[in-house]
Formats: C-alpha cells, sequence, structure tokens
C-alpha cells in the first residue's frame, strides 16, 4: 500500500503552473508569503475544528510556522503543525481548482504576459506559486487526529503530472520542501529569506521561526520568532503603515493585488470589538456564484475562530474581506452560539456602517477610486436596497445610473444629482429598465422626457428590476417607470401646453374608439398619449405589471 501513484494535474491547473511560472517571475518573493499564508490558514482551520473536538490537538496546541533552508541540498522547507490533509484533501486542493467557473475564466487568458498576470491576480496565486522558484516540490502532510501511518507525500516537477505515496509522518501538519532551480541559490540565506518575510508575512498572527545561529553562522537546533508575530488589526491605527495593511489583506483577501480601501476601527463601550475592512480593487471572477465563500473571519481575543462568517456581512458585502475581533464572545463558541447571537448582530450592523461611511468618503473625496469601485461590485450594491431594509436610504445615495444626461452607458449619475437637476415642478425620479442600455437609451417611452428636459434614468442591469423593486422613494423623490401607469407630466412645463393636449385628446376621440373596437379584448385601454413625440404609438403597462421585457424574458424560458 505504500506504493507510488502518478496522477495528471487538471487541465486548468496545468495552464496556470505555466502562466505562473511565466508571467510572474518579477515577483518571485511572493512564493514564500503564499507558502507562509497557506500555513497560516491550516493553523486557523485546525483552530475552528478544534472548538468541537479538542483532542486535534494532540497535545501541542502551540501553533506556529517554521521555515528552515539547507544550502547543500539547495532546500528551502515550510512547515506548520495546523490542519494537514488526508489523501483526498491533497489530490482535491492541489491537483483541481474546484472554483466553478474556472474553465470560463481560463478561456480568457490571452497569451499576453502582463495581461495574464493581472488576471492570475484575480485567480489568487496560492500554492502553485512555489514552482516560480522550485523544480521540484515535495508536500509531505499528517491530517489532524490521524495516525502516524496515515502521511501522504505529494511531488510534482509542475509540468503535467504528480505523483502521491502514503508514508509514516508523525508530525501533525505540513511540510513543503522546494527544490530550488538553478539560479536561485540567493534564496537560501539566512538574511535574505528574514527579510522576505518580514516584508510580507509580518502581519501573520501566528509566530513564524527560523533557526537560531551560532558565532560562526551555522544552524543550530534552536528556533527564533521573526516576524511580529502579533495580530495586525489590534495594534493603534497611527502605528501601522500602509504597506503593512497592504501586506495584511493579501493574506486574507487572497488576493494578488492591493486593497482599493479599507477602515479600521476600535468599538468600546458595552461591546468591545476591532474591524479591519477592506474594499478589494477587483472583483472575483465568481462574485456572481451563490456558494463564494464571505471574505470577514472571526476572532475572539486575537484568537482565530471561524473563516467566512456569513453572519458578519450582509450578502451584498459580500466580496467585502478583512477580520472582526470580538472582546465579549467567548473564546470556546460554538457554532450554533454564532447562528443567532445579540453581540454578532451587533458587530455585524456596526461593521456594515462602516463599510457603507467608508464608501460614502470614497464618493465624496476619491471619485476615481469610487468609479473602479462601482464598475466592480455596483451590481452587488444594487442588491443592498431589497436585503439591507434599515440601511436603504445610505445604499441608495450611494448607487451610481446611467442616464439621459450623459451619452455613455457608464454608471455615473448618483441620485442626489438627479434632484439637484430636476425640473420645477417635477416631483419624481423617472427611470427606464430594459435589456440592455441600447433598449434604454432608444425606448420611444423617453420621447416626450427627451422633449421636455427631463432626465430619465436608463437601467439595464439584470439586478435593476429587483432593485426598483425595493426602492420606492429617496429623500422624498418616489421612483416612477416610464413604461408603467398615467404619467402627468403636465405641472412640469407651461399651461399653454396643458391646453395644447387637452385640444388634441378632443380631435382624436374619435380614432381611439375606432383602434380600441379593433384591437378588442387585445388591450385594456386606448388613450392620447403625450409621452410620445416622434413615434405614432406605444405600449404602456399598469403599474403594477411586469416591465415587458421581462414579460418577452419569462415566455422566452417558457413560462
Ligand atoms: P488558497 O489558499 O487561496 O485556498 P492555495 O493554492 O494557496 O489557495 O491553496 C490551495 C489549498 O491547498 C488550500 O485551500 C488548502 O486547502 C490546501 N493547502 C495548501 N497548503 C496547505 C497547508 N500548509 N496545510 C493544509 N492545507 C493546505
Ligand atoms: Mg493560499
Amino acid at each position: 500500500e505504500h506504493h507510488k501513484e502518478t496522477l495528471e494535474f487538471q487541465t486548468e491547473v496545468k495552464q496556470l503552473l505555466h502562466l505562473m511560472i511565466h508571467s510572474l517571475y518579477s515577483n518571485k518573493d511572493i512564493f514564500l508569503r503564499e507558502l507562509i499564508s497557506n500555513a497560516s490558514d491550516a493553523c486557523d482551520k485546525l483552530r475552528f475544528e478544534a472548538l468541537s473536538d479538542p483532542s486535534l490537538y494532540e497535545n501541542d496546541a502551540e501553533l506556529r510556522i517554521r521555515v528552515d533552508f539547507d544550502k547543500a541540498a539547495r532546500t528551502i522547507t515550510i512547515t506548520d503543525n495546523g490542519i494537514g490533509m488526508n489523501r483526498e484533501e491533497v489530490i482535491q486542493n492541489i491537483g483541481t481548482i474546484a472554483r466553478s467557473g474556472t474553465r470560463e475564466f481560463f478561456s480568457k487568458l490571452s497569451g499576453e504576459q502582463s495581461k495574464d498576470a493581472n488576471l492570475i491576480g484575480q485567480f489568487g496565486v496560492g500554492f502553485y506559486s512555489a514552482f516560480i522558484v522550485a523544480d521540484r516540490v515535495t508536500l509531505t502532510t499528517r491530517r489532524a487526529g490521524m495516525t502516524a501511518e496515515h502521511g501522504v507525500r505529494w511531488e510534482s516537477d509542475g509540468s503535467g503530472a504528480y505523483t502521491l505515496e502514503t508514508v509514516e509522518h508523525p508530525a501533525r501538519g505540513t511540510e513543503v520542501v522546494l527544490h530550488l532551480k538553478e539560479g536561485e541559490d540567493e534564496f537560501l540565506n539566512d538574511w535574505r529569506l528574514r527579510q522576505v518575510i518580514q516584508t510580507y508575512s509580518d502581519h501573520i498572527p501566528l509566530p513564524i521561526e527560523m533557526r537560531k545561529r551560532n558565532e560562526q553562522d551555522e544552524p543550530t537546533d534552536e528556533w527564533e520568532v521573526v516576524n511580529k508575530a502579533s495580530a495586525l488589526w489590534a495594534r493603534p491605527r497611527n502605528e501601522i503603515s500602509e504597506d503593512e495593511y497592504k501586506a495584511f489583506y493579501k493574506h486574507v483577501a487572497h488576493d494578488f493585488q492591493d486593497p482599493l480601501a479599507w477602515t479600521h476601527n476600535r468599538v468600546e463601550g458595552n461591546q468591545e470589538y476591532i474591524s479591519l475592512l477592506y474594499v478589494p480593487s477587483k472583483a472575483p471572477f465568481d462574485l456572481f456564484d451563490r456558494d463564494q465563500p464571505h471574505g470577514v473571519k472571526l476572532y475572539v481575543r486575537r484568537v482565530f475562530i471561524m473563516d467566512g462568517a456569513e453572519k458578519l456581512m450582509p450578502r451584498y458585502l459580500r466580496f467585502i474581506r478583512g477580520v472582526i475581533d470580538s472582546s465579549d464572545l467567548p473564546l470556546n463558541v460554538s457554532r450554533e452560539i454564532l447562528q443567532s447571537n445579540k453581540l454578532i448582530d451587533n458587530m455585524r450592523a456596526g461593521s456594515v456602517k462602516k463599510v457603507l461611511g467608508l464608501l460614502e468618503g470614497l464618493a465624496k473625496d476619491e471619485p476615481e477610486k469610487y468609479k473602479t469601485f462601482w464598475t466592480e461590485f455596483g451590481r452587488v450594491m444594487k442588491e443592498g436596497p431589497g436585503e439591507d431594509y434599515a440601511n436603504r436610504e445610505q445604499i441608495a445615495k450611494l448607487l451610481r445610473f446611467a442616464s439621459t444626461e450623459n451619452d455613455s452607458a457608464e454608471q455615473t449619475v448618483s441620485l442626489e444629482d438627479y434632484i439637484n437637476r430636476m425640473k420645477p415642478g417635477q416631483e419624481k425620479i423617472y427611470f427606464i429598465t430594459a435589456e440592455s442600455y441600447n433598449a434604454a437609451r432608444h425606448s420611444p417611452h423617453l420621447e416626450i422626457f427627451r422633449k421636455k428636459g427631463i432626465e430619465v434614468l436608463l437601467l439595464s442591469d439584470r439586478v435593476d428590476e429587483w432593485l426598483m423593486s425595493h426602492l420606492f422613494e429617496f429623500q422624498g423623490k418616489a421612483f416612477q417607470s416610464v413604461a408603467k401607469g398615467d404619467l402627468d407630466l403636465s405641472k412640469i412645463g407651461s399651461p399653454e401646453e396643458k391646453a395644447e393636449q387637452e385640444k388634441i385628446e378632443q380631435e382624436a376621440k374619435g380614432l381611439v374608439e375606432r383602434i380600441k373596437s379593433a384591437l378588442g379584448d387585445e388591450v385594456a385601454e386606448v388613450r392620447v398619449s403625450h409621452r410620445l413625440t416622434d413615434s405614432p404609438s406605444c405600449i404602456v403597462l399598469n403599474e403594477q405589471d411586469m416591465a415587458l421585457y421581462m414579460q418577452q424574458m419569462l415566455k422566452r424560458a417558457g413560462h
């Protein structure tokens, strides 16, 4: 049963490996950051599982990460005493990419290095970055709770396949050995490795240890901590540099790029907690995957409790990354407690306020950044008013739309902008929903608005119909679809216009009757409309009817 098995990487893994090695070489130091980040995650996972089964610690609850090197063998070794992996987990986690949409994502790669390097960032570089500097990687691991003979050894040269064998491995957790490529000897150096760790991994809240060295600069059997090993978020804001904030983000968010913005707060009073929350600069490619884990980690007094705590952020803020650290929850908090807990609810409400405040600040003071934010996450924010009733007005303020005011599909108009431009006598915020920006822009419903110079918001995202069914008013102004109900625009404009309209209605009476009898039951009503200026007629829906294109969509789907 100790035989060695050879397995093929999933096609996408092969592509990822190839790309990684070729496009990230100028950034090669990051391999260590990624492997340390994984080691740290593995320790977090052990802590979480040990909440319900403390025996998993196997009398060794001092979690730590070690980095070592062997000049003669030309290897670097990263070891953790975290959760480890069993055989299936190794195959799942190291041989495959399980995220849905992966294939589609890879089909977008252009072969152009700089472009693809960005995409790779979006994907997350992770474990495979080891192959930037190594031509062979050996990972040996034993899962917490299993016996020594259940160790697993994985090895690959990063081309197309890997081997797997069952081995005796008494130590719990994972050891990764990098056999360095020719020419990468700079990393076989104590000072160099410490420098990389301090640059990229100083913020890891666990101790990262390296061997102490004697007077002759030879390694000894004693270990010393080389990072700060303190929780970054627990330090005062003014003692944390921008670079430290960014490095920490890359670890918690598994992101390769810098964050767009962050908010760091210590809340005191009857409830105490610290939150450090980040807005990424790029949406992950699977942002709309319902199973995508939430990105906020829960800590209790610096001790990791759980990842992706759904209870800590509403769905429409699922792109937020970071940590919330409570001083009030018990350390032995259970999953059940997390499900319904007043303290959690309060932390969530407070954190949502902080995020909305951060976004408001960006919109006001850093419009370029806000534009980036809106392009990446706007469609998710539009889920907000339907999900978060309490913050509806504040979310509405953050919304951006295309409108008849500018000749562009870009969503840049805020509701405040709109209200400031309203015509004298105008009481409503007019909008139209359609399948595409162009369909909205060319709708005949807009003719009269154009003629009168009244601005109309042009909505064409899939989520817009849902948004508008939850947004009724903003700053006391009701929303009105230009395709629904009776539009009374008579107050906007002159009295002469009104008289003119009445005259036309009188003259057309006979025609209306004839059309009505010709169409019979096909229509509910035929009316003289003042909403058109160029087209002869259009179909109008009752206030409560579904928008026309939604009906068409449902019909096409066979309803
Ligand atoms: P990510 O960390 O974003 O999930 P990686 O490519 O870095 O992606 O790692 C892939 C997976 O391999 C991890 O999610 C984890 O399940 C597993 N893994 C990697 N390193 C370790 C480790 N040291 N201990 C346990 N599991 C690990
Ligand atoms: Mg990782």
